[in-house]
Protein backbone atom coordinates (compact mmCIF):
# COMPACT_ATOMS: atom_id res chain seq x y z
CA UNK A 1 0.00 0.00 0.00
CA UNK A 2 2.53 2.47 1.12
CA UNK A 3 5.10 1.50 -1.91
CA UNK A 4 1.55 2.22 -4.42
CA UNK A 5 2.08 5.48 -3.12
CA UNK A 6 5.32 6.28 -3.55
CA UNK A 7 4.67 5.18 -7.11
CA UNK A 8 1.85 6.93 -7.38
CA UNK A 9 3.42 10.37 -6.49
CA UNK A 10 7.01 9.04 -7.76
CA UNK A 11 8.89 9.78 -4.54
CA UNK A 12 11.94 7.76 -4.10
CA UNK A 13 11.01 5.60 -1.10
CA UNK A 14 10.45 2.46 -0.07
CA UNK A 15 8.22 0.43 2.16
CA UNK A 16 10.09 -2.88 3.52
CA UNK A 17 9.77 -5.77 5.71
CA UNK A 18 12.08 -6.01 8.99
CA UNK A 19 11.97 -9.62 10.59
CA UNK A 20 12.81 -8.32 14.51
CA UNK A 21 12.91 -10.72 17.00
CA UNK A 22 11.37 -9.48 20.72
CA UNK A 23 15.16 -9.09 21.91
CA UNK A 24 16.48 -6.94 18.96
CA UNK A 25 13.56 -4.61 19.38
CA UNK A 26 15.55 -2.17 21.70
CA UNK A 27 17.88 -2.08 19.10
CA UNK A 28 16.25 -1.81 16.25
CA UNK A 29 14.23 1.32 17.14
CA UNK A 30 18.06 2.90 18.43
CA UNK A 31 18.81 2.16 15.23
CA UNK A 32 15.60 3.66 13.38
CA UNK A 33 17.58 7.60 13.31
CA UNK A 34 20.70 6.19 12.44
CA UNK A 35 20.20 4.71 9.49
CA UNK A 36 17.68 7.48 8.52
CA UNK A 37 14.28 5.72 7.94
CA UNK A 38 11.84 7.89 8.21
CA UNK A 39 9.63 5.22 10.49
CA UNK A 40 8.31 2.19 11.10
CA UNK A 41 4.58 0.23 11.83
CA UNK A 42 5.30 -2.30 14.05
CA UNK A 43 2.84 -5.32 14.48
CA UNK A 44 2.23 -8.33 17.16
CA UNK A 45 4.07 -8.80 19.74
CA UNK A 46 6.33 -5.67 19.39
CA UNK A 47 3.33 -2.78 19.86
CA UNK A 48 3.28 -3.24 23.69
CA UNK A 49 6.95 -3.26 24.71
CA UNK A 50 7.45 -0.63 22.33
CA UNK A 51 5.01 1.48 23.99
CA UNK A 52 7.38 1.23 27.43
CA UNK A 53 10.14 2.11 25.65
CA UNK A 54 9.88 5.40 24.05
CA UNK A 55 9.24 8.46 25.91
CA UNK A 56 7.15 10.52 23.46
CA UNK A 57 3.68 8.92 23.17
CA UNK A 58 0.85 10.21 21.21
CA UNK A 59 -2.45 9.96 23.87
CA UNK A 60 -3.62 6.93 21.96
CA UNK A 61 -0.52 5.20 22.08
CA UNK A 62 -0.72 6.07 25.74
CA UNK A 63 -4.62 5.42 26.41
CA UNK A 64 -4.21 1.67 24.18
CA UNK A 65 -0.72 1.02 26.24
CA UNK A 66 0.53 0.36 22.35
CA UNK A 67 2.28 1.71 19.50
CA UNK A 68 1.82 0.91 15.96
CA UNK A 69 3.82 3.61 14.29
CA UNK A 70 7.27 4.61 15.40
CA UNK A 71 8.04 8.15 13.81
CA UNK A 72 11.57 9.86 13.40
CA UNK A 73 11.14 13.34 14.37
CA UNK A 74 14.65 14.82 13.71
CA UNK A 75 16.49 12.43 15.89
CA UNK A 76 13.72 11.92 18.50
CA UNK A 77 11.62 8.63 18.37
CA UNK A 78 7.80 9.61 18.61
CA UNK A 79 4.94 6.33 19.46
CA UNK A 80 1.76 6.75 17.98
CA UNK A 81 -1.50 3.95 17.20
CA UNK A 82 -3.00 4.77 13.90
CA UNK A 83 -5.71 1.68 14.83
CA UNK A 84 -8.48 3.96 16.27
CA UNK A 85 -8.25 6.34 14.23
CA UNK A 86 -7.99 4.29 11.14
CA UNK A 87 -11.23 2.65 11.95
CA UNK A 88 -13.46 5.53 12.67
CA UNK A 89 -11.95 7.01 9.17
CA UNK A 90 -13.57 3.65 7.64
CA UNK A 91 -16.76 4.05 9.75
CA UNK A 92 -17.19 7.99 8.70
CA UNK A 93 -16.39 6.94 4.92
CA UNK A 94 -19.39 4.35 5.42
CA UNK A 95 -21.29 7.28 6.85
CA UNK A 96 -21.93 5.61 10.01
CA UNK A 97 -22.86 7.57 13.29
CA UNK A 98 -22.08 6.17 16.46
CA UNK A 99 -22.92 9.18 18.73
CA UNK A 100 -25.65 8.22 20.76
CA UNK A 101 -25.99 4.37 20.44
CA UNK A 102 -25.11 1.13 21.45
CA UNK A 103 -21.60 -0.40 19.93
CA UNK A 104 -20.84 -4.23 20.79
CA UNK A 105 -17.20 -4.80 20.54
CA UNK A 106 -16.11 -9.03 20.47
CA UNK A 107 -12.50 -9.53 21.61
CA UNK A 108 -10.70 -8.17 24.90
CA UNK A 109 -7.40 -7.77 22.99
CA UNK A 110 -5.41 -4.78 21.49
CA UNK A 111 -7.29 -4.91 18.37
CA UNK A 112 -10.41 -5.26 20.84
CA UNK A 113 -8.96 -2.22 22.58
CA UNK A 114 -8.37 0.42 19.52
CA UNK A 115 -12.59 -0.31 18.87
CA UNK A 116 -13.96 0.50 21.77
CA UNK A 117 -11.48 3.37 21.89
CA UNK A 118 -12.81 4.62 18.20
CA UNK A 119 -16.49 4.25 19.65
CA UNK A 120 -15.90 6.64 22.74
CA UNK A 121 -13.81 9.04 20.28
CA UNK A 122 -17.48 8.61 17.94
CA UNK A 123 -19.17 9.22 21.04
CA UNK A 124 -20.92 6.22 21.12
CA UNK A 125 -23.71 6.19 24.25
CA UNK A 126 -23.19 2.40 25.44
CA UNK A 127 -19.69 -0.05 24.35
CA UNK A 128 -20.54 -3.17 25.27
CA UNK A 129 -17.57 -5.62 25.27
CA UNK A 130 -18.21 -9.21 25.01
CA UNK A 131 -15.00 -11.50 25.02
CA UNK A 132 -14.43 -15.20 25.90
CA UNK A 133 -12.57 -14.80 29.45
CA UNK A 134 -15.07 -12.32 31.21
CA UNK A 135 -12.94 -10.96 33.68
CA UNK A 136 -10.44 -9.78 30.71
CA UNK A 137 -13.39 -7.76 29.21
CA UNK A 138 -13.84 -6.49 32.64
CA UNK A 139 -10.39 -5.43 32.78
CA UNK A 140 -10.81 -3.28 29.33
CA UNK A 141 -13.79 -1.39 30.40
CA UNK A 142 -12.28 -0.87 33.86
CA UNK A 143 -9.28 1.07 31.43
CA UNK A 144 -11.16 2.82 29.23
CA UNK A 145 -14.35 4.15 32.60
CA UNK A 146 -11.94 7.11 32.97
CA UNK A 147 -12.72 8.36 29.28
CA UNK A 148 -16.51 8.16 29.39
CA UNK A 149 -19.12 10.84 29.07
CA UNK A 150 -21.71 12.02 30.83
CA UNK A 151 -24.24 9.37 30.92
CA UNK A 152 -22.03 7.06 28.44
CA UNK A 153 -21.13 3.46 29.72
CA UNK A 154 -19.26 0.48 29.76
CA UNK A 155 -20.16 -2.97 30.04
CA UNK A 156 -18.39 -6.27 29.95
CA UNK A 157 -20.08 -9.73 29.25
CA UNK A 158 -18.89 -13.26 28.19
CA UNK A 159 -19.60 -14.59 24.66
CA UNK A 160 -23.02 -15.75 25.62
CA UNK A 161 -24.75 -12.36 25.64
CA UNK A 162 -24.35 -12.15 21.72
CA UNK A 163 -27.35 -14.88 21.70
CA UNK A 164 -28.98 -12.54 24.35
CA UNK A 165 -31.64 -10.37 21.89
CA UNK A 166 -31.64 -7.90 25.02
CA UNK A 167 -27.98 -6.60 24.43
CA UNK A 168 -28.89 -6.50 20.39
CA UNK A 169 -32.03 -5.04 19.95
CA UNK A 170 -30.80 -1.58 19.88
CA UNK A 171 -26.90 -2.38 18.20
CA UNK A 172 -25.79 -0.14 15.90
CA UNK A 173 -22.48 -1.93 14.91
CA UNK A 174 -21.41 -5.18 15.96
CA UNK A 175 -17.32 -5.20 15.83
CA UNK A 176 -15.55 -8.84 15.19
CA UNK A 177 -11.55 -8.38 16.78
CA UNK A 178 -11.11 -11.78 17.00
CA UNK A 179 -9.83 -14.24 14.97
CA UNK A 180 -13.35 -16.55 15.62
CA UNK A 181 -13.70 -18.16 12.24
CA UNK A 182 -9.82 -17.95 11.07
CA UNK A 183 -8.64 -20.24 13.55
CA UNK A 184 -11.75 -22.08 14.54
CA UNK A 185 -14.54 -23.66 12.46
CA UNK A 186 -17.17 -21.37 13.02
CA UNK A 187 -18.26 -18.06 14.99
CA UNK A 188 -19.79 -17.91 18.56
CA UNK A 189 -23.69 -17.90 18.60
CA UNK A 190 -25.10 -14.59 17.88
CA UNK A 191 -28.51 -13.59 17.04
CA UNK A 192 -28.20 -11.54 14.19
CA UNK A 193 -31.86 -11.27 13.76
CA UNK A 194 -32.54 -9.20 17.06
CA UNK A 195 -30.51 -6.64 15.75
CA UNK A 196 -32.09 -3.65 13.77
CA UNK A 197 -31.84 -3.93 10.60
CA UNK A 198 -29.67 -1.17 9.74
CA UNK A 199 -26.88 -2.35 12.40
CA UNK A 200 -23.58 -2.57 10.81
CA UNK A 201 -21.49 -5.75 11.50
CA UNK A 202 -17.55 -5.29 10.90
CA UNK A 203 -14.86 -7.87 11.40
CA UNK A 204 -11.48 -6.21 11.90
CA UNK A 205 -10.27 -9.78 10.05
CA UNK A 206 -10.36 -9.30 6.16
CA UNK A 207 -10.08 -11.58 3.59
CA UNK A 208 -11.76 -12.07 -0.10
CA UNK A 209 -14.14 -14.14 0.97
CA UNK A 210 -16.76 -12.75 3.70
CA UNK A 211 -16.03 -14.55 6.88
CA UNK A 212 -17.77 -16.50 9.37
CA UNK A 213 -18.85 -13.62 11.88
CA UNK A 214 -19.89 -11.58 8.06
CA UNK A 215 -21.83 -14.68 5.93
CA UNK A 216 -24.81 -14.80 8.57
CA UNK A 217 -24.76 -10.60 8.73
CA UNK A 218 -25.15 -10.90 4.87
CA UNK A 219 -27.70 -13.69 4.69
CA UNK A 220 -30.07 -11.04 7.06
CA UNK A 221 -29.56 -8.23 4.74
CA UNK A 222 -27.34 -6.83 7.07
CA UNK A 223 -24.92 -4.16 5.99
CA UNK A 224 -21.41 -5.64 6.91
CA UNK A 225 -17.53 -4.30 6.16
CA UNK A 226 -14.01 -6.28 6.57
CA UNK A 227 -11.03 -5.10 8.22
CA UNK A 228 -9.76 -4.16 4.87
CA UNK A 229 -11.27 -0.43 5.33
CA UNK A 230 -9.49 0.00 8.65
CA UNK A 231 -5.88 -1.26 7.48
CA UNK A 232 -6.13 1.42 4.42
CA UNK A 233 -7.56 4.25 7.00
CA UNK A 234 -4.32 2.92 9.69
CA UNK A 235 -2.09 3.17 6.92
CA UNK A 236 -2.50 6.12 5.07
CA UNK A 237 -2.38 7.98 9.01
CA UNK A 238 0.86 6.25 8.88
CA UNK A 239 1.96 7.38 5.58
CA UNK A 240 1.35 11.35 6.45
CA UNK A 241 2.91 10.79 9.94
CA UNK A 242 5.98 9.15 8.21
CA UNK A 243 6.48 11.29 5.13
CA UNK A 244 4.48 14.85 5.77
CA UNK A 245 1.68 14.73 3.35
CA UNK A 246 -1.24 12.66 2.53
CA UNK A 247 -1.71 10.25 0.38
CA UNK A 248 -4.03 10.50 -2.57
CA UNK A 249 -7.13 8.93 -1.72
CA UNK A 250 -8.00 5.67 -2.97
CA UNK A 251 -4.70 4.26 -3.93
CA UNK A 252 -4.05 2.22 -1.27
CA UNK A 253 -7.31 0.90 -1.19
CA UNK A 254 -6.54 -0.13 -4.92
CA UNK A 255 -3.26 -1.54 -4.07
CA UNK A 256 -4.54 -3.90 -1.29
CA UNK A 257 -7.65 -5.06 -3.32
CA UNK A 258 -5.45 -5.90 -5.66
CA UNK A 259 -3.39 -8.02 -3.20
CA UNK A 260 -6.77 -9.54 -1.70
CA UNK A 261 -7.92 -10.83 -5.26
CA UNK A 262 -11.11 -8.59 -5.34
P1 LIG B 1 -5.28 -10.69 20.60
O1 LIG B 1 -4.72 -9.58 21.41
O2 LIG B 1 -4.58 -11.97 20.56
O3 LIG B 1 -6.81 -10.91 21.05
C1 LIG B 1 -7.49 -11.96 20.62
C2 LIG B 1 -8.93 -11.88 21.21
O4 LIG B 1 -9.63 -12.90 20.55
C3 LIG B 1 -9.02 -12.14 22.71
O5 LIG B 1 -10.08 -11.37 23.22
C4 LIG B 1 -9.36 -13.63 22.76
O6 LIG B 1 -10.17 -14.01 23.86
C5 LIG B 1 -10.19 -13.79 21.51
N1 LIG B 1 -10.11 -15.14 20.98
C6 LIG B 1 -9.02 -15.74 20.42
N2 LIG B 1 -9.33 -16.99 20.03
C7 LIG B 1 -10.63 -17.18 20.37
C8 LIG B 1 -11.53 -18.30 20.22
N3 LIG B 1 -11.13 -19.45 19.68
N4 LIG B 1 -12.78 -18.16 20.67
C9 LIG B 1 -13.20 -17.00 21.25
N5 LIG B 1 -12.39 -15.92 21.41
C10 LIG B 1 -11.13 -16.02 20.96
O7 LIG B 1 -5.40 -10.25 19.06
P2 LIG B 1 -5.56 -8.78 18.48
O8 LIG B 1 -4.23 -8.24 18.17
O9 LIG B 1 -6.47 -8.03 19.37
O10 LIG B 1 -6.28 -9.07 17.08
C11 LIG B 1 -7.58 -9.59 16.97
C12 LIG B 1 -7.98 -9.67 15.50
O11 LIG B 1 -8.06 -8.38 14.91
C13 LIG B 1 -6.97 -10.47 14.67
O12 LIG B 1 -7.68 -11.39 13.90
C14 LIG B 1 -6.27 -9.42 13.82
O13 LIG B 1 -5.91 -9.94 12.56
C15 LIG B 1 -7.36 -8.35 13.67
N6 LIG B 1 -6.79 -7.00 13.46
C16 LIG B 1 -7.12 -6.31 12.32
C17 LIG B 1 -6.62 -5.02 12.10
C18 LIG B 1 -6.99 -4.27 10.83
O14 LIG B 1 -6.32 -3.27 10.50
N7 LIG B 1 -8.00 -4.67 10.13
C19 LIG B 1 -5.78 -4.42 13.04
C20 LIG B 1 -5.47 -5.14 14.20
C21 LIG B 1 -5.97 -6.44 14.39
P3 LIG B 1 -9.53 -14.35 25.32
O15 LIG B 1 -9.31 -13.02 25.97
O16 LIG B 1 -10.55 -15.18 25.98
O17 LIG B 1 -8.24 -15.07 25.04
Amino acid sequence: MHNAVYAALGLDRRYVAFHVTAGHLPAALRAIPALGILGVNLTVPHKEQAARMIHELSAEARILGAVNCVVNRRGKLFGDNTDARGLERDLRARKIDLAGHRVIVIGAGGAAASAVLCALRMRAATVAIANRTVSRAARLARRFAPMLRRRARIEAHGLDALDDAALLSDAACVINATPMGLTTRGFAPLDYLATPARCLFYDLLYAAQPTAFLKPALGRGRPVADGAGMLVGQGELAFELFNGIAPPPGVMEAALRTRLGR
